[in-house]
């Protein structure tokens, strides 16, 4: 039989996990070559809090559409695989020699607390509820706690929770520590190749690709490519020039900071609910390894939607996750030091949903477009990505994200412009607006439904709506 030359042009979890999955079920002489830049300039992945969650994302409008319903699935698989997963790439770096014995501290790096506090607005409590009703239908195991009981929790009395609950089996990881363990077992695979360069196209011959060109002139040719490098898959395939119409993926810019705080250590995530187009506010512990410190944790996140690369984040996405951090979780955390900041950029695509599988050009496969849980959801779609780029096929309904389909309009407009005025509201109350009267908030809420009404009228939206997260795209005519 031939050997199969694979090759994935990305380093971020997308890539290296299905080059992990690839490099598991090479046969004969088959090899894997991984293209991506070792310092990883915006990879979303080294910015990720890593929360392996399904159900804390639910907000007031999941599970809506099919589309949806499909993606929470996903989401539910990529839970349960996790521990399995963190156990194979535990062996797998033992097995290249490597010291790795612990990616995560197992079951002690899970547990979720999910606060319902007055920092925003009503909006939190409606998101609240319909996490509570899917734990409920999916019974999924979760309690409410009281917030005064929930550990290294202290927020400002005037930002103090009333509601709260657990989801026991929730929990996150270190990114940085699953990066560098899968860097290690692929560097140490003697059928892996792992370039240290940039791709700047892929190069076709006849109907299918040939190689891929890098940034130094080099050529990488294979039998199979994997477009994963997550936020820029759409410059690439621009500078590729290979027919292949797929929407754009945006630059979701997420800034997260990390902080170290003596004397009051997290041992549980601690989080609200989603919020006006961005994750509202959490903290993570970071496990640095066994014999690491302790009292580190990861406080996040801002969402900001661009249409390019920006590498820095702005000062007040810093500010408000550091002034969120002190009054929402704990006023300890004044003395905290801050140990770094993260930027990263969400792929973002323009109907927010992941772009995954097989293209019609016939050895290319793409998987970007992951937005805020590609991390997460890695297990799975590694195992689906793999598979596809050996010839095998996926379930039916992954179909719904391959990369060339039309772009998923799931959202009715009025719900949409709810949505968006909803979001914007939100948004305002986190930065301390404090309207006179009700008669000053009906303003505030005309002119936001108004001035979106007009936006869609403008792009021609009459039965379809825009994601919240999307307005500027449209807005400046990124996104048709
Ligand atoms: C602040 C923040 C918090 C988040 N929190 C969570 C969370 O708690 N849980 C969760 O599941 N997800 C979270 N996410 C989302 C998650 O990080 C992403 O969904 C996921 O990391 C995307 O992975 P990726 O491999 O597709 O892209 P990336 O991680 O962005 O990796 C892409 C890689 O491709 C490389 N690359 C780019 N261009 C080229 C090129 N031309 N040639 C070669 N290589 C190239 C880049 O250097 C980069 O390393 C968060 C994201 C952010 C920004």
């Amino acid at each position: 039989m031939r050997a199969m030359q694979h090759v994935i042009v990305g380093n971020g979890i997308v890539a290296l996990s299905t080059a992990f999955r690839l490099a598991q079920r090479l046969k004969g002489s088959d090899t894997v070559t991984v293209i991506g830049p070792c310092d990883r300039p915006g990879a979303a992945t080294m910015a990720a809090a890593a929360m392996l969650n399904s159900f804390a994302e639910i907000s007031a409008y999941s599970l809506k559409s099919k589309e949806d319903r499909y993606h929470f699935a996903l989401s539910r698989r990529a839970a349960q695989q996790w521990p399995d997963f963190e156990k194979e790439l535990v062996d797998a770096a033992r097995g290249v020699g490597s010291a790795c014995d612990a990616i995560s501290r197992g079951e002690q790096d899970r547990g979720t607390y999910i606060i319902n506090n007055t920092a925003a607005d009503e909006w939190d409590d409606k998101n609240f509820d319909a996490m509570v009703k899917a734990l409920e239908d999916f019974k999924e195991p979760f309690t409410f706690v009281h917030p005064g009981e929930i550990p290294n929790y202290l927020p400002a009395q005037h930002e103090r929770a009333a509601r709260a609950i657990y989801i026991p089996d929730e929990g996150w990881l270190n990114p940085r520590i699953v990066i560098e363990t899968l860097d290690t077992i692929l560097s140490g695979h003697d059928r892996v190749t792992v370039i240290d360069g940039e791709a700047r196209r892929f190069r076709k011959s006849g109907d299918a690709i040939s190689g891929v060109e890098l940034a130094d002139g080099t050529v990488v040719e294979g039998d199979a490519f994997l477009l994963a490098t997550g936020a820029s898959a759409s410059a690439l395939l621009d500078a590729s020039d290979l027919g292949i119409a797929m929407q754009p993926v945006f630059y979701g810019l997420g800034v997260s900071i990390e902080i170290r705080s003596e004397g009051h250590p997290h041992t549980k995530c601690v989080r609200t609910t989603n919020r006006g187009g961005a994750c509202g506010i959490y903290s993570v512990p970071l496990f640095l390894g066994k014999n690491g410190p302790k009292d580190h944790l990861v406080i996040g996140a801002s969402n900001r939607v661009i249409n390019k690369p920006v590498l820095y984040g702005r000062l007040s996405a810093v500010e408000h996750l550091m002034r969120s951090a002190m009054q929402e979780i704990n006023g300890h955390f004044y003395a905290a030091d801050l140990v770094r900041v993260n930027v990263g950029w969400r792929p973002t695509s323009q109907d927010t949903y992941p772009l995954l599988g097989k293209t019609s050009v016939g050895n290319l496969c793409i998987a970007t477009g992951t937005k805020r849980d590609g991390f997460h959801l890695s297990p799975v779609l590694s195992d689906i990505m793999a598979t596809l780029m050996t010839g095998g096929s996926a379930e039916k309904e992954f179909d719904m994200f391959a990369p060339e389909r039309k772009v998923i309009r799931d959202i009715p407009r009025q719900d949409a412009v709810e949505m968006i005025v909803n979001s914007l509201m939100s948004e305002q109350y986190q930065h301390g607006y404090n309207p006179s009267n009700v008669l000053m908030n009906a303003q505030v809420r005309e002119t936001y439904r108004k001035d979106i009404e007009a936006l869609h009228d403008r792009i021609g939206a009459k039965d379809w709506g825009i994601h919240p997260e999307l307005v500027n795209m449209y807005r400046e005519g990124h996104a048709k």
